[in-house]
């Protein structure tokens, strides 16, 4: 739709934004990512992309790197806390995931996956400009503007908030000041390289990729390795000790030794080896009412509008699906007036699930993170009741869960917004009383006379 291409600002250009800006490249739209960082840093551990994110990411040709960058885990082990004893386990976990859902499983580091978007975003001739930190978006007007915190103000047909957990974008969609909650957990997250690991066993562990939990009161581990079996990645997650104002702060190796002592042997093996760390107060959001505005012409995106507990991994997937259906979407649309029918199945399609997958990932924490007592033992009899063979009830871990399992994995963002504009064409009326509200662009630069930096 070359003359009716949109201009479309993305706000931020982390996980989400990036997959928006190619998924809407890819749809004709002219777009622009303004990213506040000056260069796309080592940011954050690792990763798990679930087949509901890689299935996109193949479709973008990405395919072969995230397996090449990665590693695909070929099972799944669910660990009592003290002694390790497996609760639960899925073996051939790789090839499940492929039969079932057409894509892989694969773990690797954030800081991998966003580089290769950034390239494929500008393979696709998409503006990246590093260093343009957005400070508001004037969001009442027929064409929204996006004001710099250098002064600069850049307009566009659309503009895109995916500037994650302390998003600036969905306080002027709110018009007022919101903060992230605390979630009343905290992770702390470590990077072992295998060159810096003696013990046989460990390394052998960080070879051959699987991906293992520890589950205890109040708190549980992950560990996993990543680029191609050389890096292994654990995240200890616990209660939240930061004071309130810190959100992310150098830890304490000893008070980390501390929290986990006693546990399995083979997890505090890998702990000692480590010499500094990193804590994160995990944050969330508050539903809000609406990811858009009323013009249809400003939307919310990834951790701005559903930031989650990272228990089933679904934080980073989520933002591409978010991505991958807006795009999709808008590549129906075949003219300006349809904006605001795409940017309403955008909305009704991912409100719901990614707020679903929100109160799921609180649910996961109650049930791994059980004291010792009654209620702990009856999920551990149900887990081993399970185990060895297929499971076949709605399980406590919903990484393996047949009911939850296939609604994350499952979900084909491509299909999903085609199935949505099969079901909800866009109507001539619709465009009439589109037009009716039309008013004059305003006099601001237009993305495509900004250069990128
Ligand atoms: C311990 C931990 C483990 C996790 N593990 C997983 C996992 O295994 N799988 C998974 O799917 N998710 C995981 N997540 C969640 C995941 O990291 C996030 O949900 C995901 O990165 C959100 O993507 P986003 O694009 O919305 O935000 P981000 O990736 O945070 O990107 C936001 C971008 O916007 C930029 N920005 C911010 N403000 C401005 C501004 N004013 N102007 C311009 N740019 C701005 C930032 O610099 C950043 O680049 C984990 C999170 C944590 C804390």
């Amino acid at each position: 739709m070359s003359d009716n291409a949109l201009d479309v600002v993305i706000v931020g250009g982390g996980l989400g934004g990036l997959a928006a800006a190619i998924s809407c490249a890819i749809a004709g739209h002219r777009i622009c990512v303004l990213e506040a960082s000056r260069e796309l840093a080592e940011i954050g551990a690792g990763l798990q992309i679930t087949p509901n994110a890689a299935r996109l990411l193949e479709a973008w040709g990405l395919g072969p790197d995230i397996e090449a960058m990665g590693a695909e885990p070929t099972k799944l082990t669910v660990h009592r806390y003290r002694d390790g004893r497996i609760l639960a386990q899925e073996s051939d976990f790789d090839k499940n995931m492929r039969r079932k859902y057409g894509a892989p499983f694969v773990d690797m580091h954030r800081a991998d996956l966003q580089q290769l978007l950034y390239k494929k975003a500008r393979s696709l001739g998409i503006k990246v400009r590093l260093g343009s930190r957005v400070s508001q978006i004037e969001r009442n007007t027929f064409r929204p503007q996006v004001l710099l915190e250098s002064g600069e103000r850049v307009s566009a047909h659309l503009v895109v908030g995916a500037d994650g957990l302390w998003s600036r974008c969905r306080e002027s969609m709110l018009g007022r000041a919101d903060k992230p909650m605390p979630t009343g957990d905290l992770a702390y997250r470590i990077i072992l390289e295998i060159g810096q690991i003696g013990d046989p066993e460990l390394r052998e562990w960080i070879a051959n990729p699987e991906v293992h939990f520890w589950i205890g009161p109040r708190a549980h581990a992950v560990g996993y390795s990543m680029r191609g079996g050389t890096m292994y990645n654990i995240v200890l997650l616990c209660p939240d000790n930061l004071p309130s104002n810190i959100s992310r702060s150098k830890g304490s190796v000893d008070e980390m030794m501390e929290l986990f002592s006693g546990w399995d042997p083979i997890l505090t093996r890998f702990l000692k080896h480590v010499d500094s760390v990193e804590k994160w107060k995990l944050m969330h959001r508050e539903e809000v009412e609406s990811w858009t505005n009323p013009q249809k012409n400003f939307v919310l995106i990834g951790d701005s509008c559903h930031a989650m507990l990272p228990y089933l991994a679904q934080g980073a997937n989520s933002s591409l699906e978010d991505g991958a259906v807006l795009g999709r979407l808008l590549s129906h649309v075949q003219s300006r007036a349809q904006l605001p029918w795409a940017i309403t199945l955008y909305e009704s399609l991912r409100k719901s699930r990614s707020e679903s997958i929100v109160r799921e990932t609180f649910r996961q924490r109650h049930d791994f993170h059980l004291e010792d007592g009654e209620l702990q033992q009856q999920r551990d009899d149900l887990f081993l009741s399970q185990l060895g063979k297929p499971v076949d009830c709605a399980f406590p871990s919903r990484w393996t869960c047949p009911k939850v399992q296939p609604w994350l994995y499952g979900y084909d963002s491509n299909i999903v917004a085609d199935e949505a504009v099969h079901a909800h064409p866009y109507r001539d009326e619709q465009e009439e009383l589109v037009m009716k509200e039309f008013r004059p662009e305003e006099q601001v630069p237009s993305l495509l006379q900004v250069s990128a930096n």
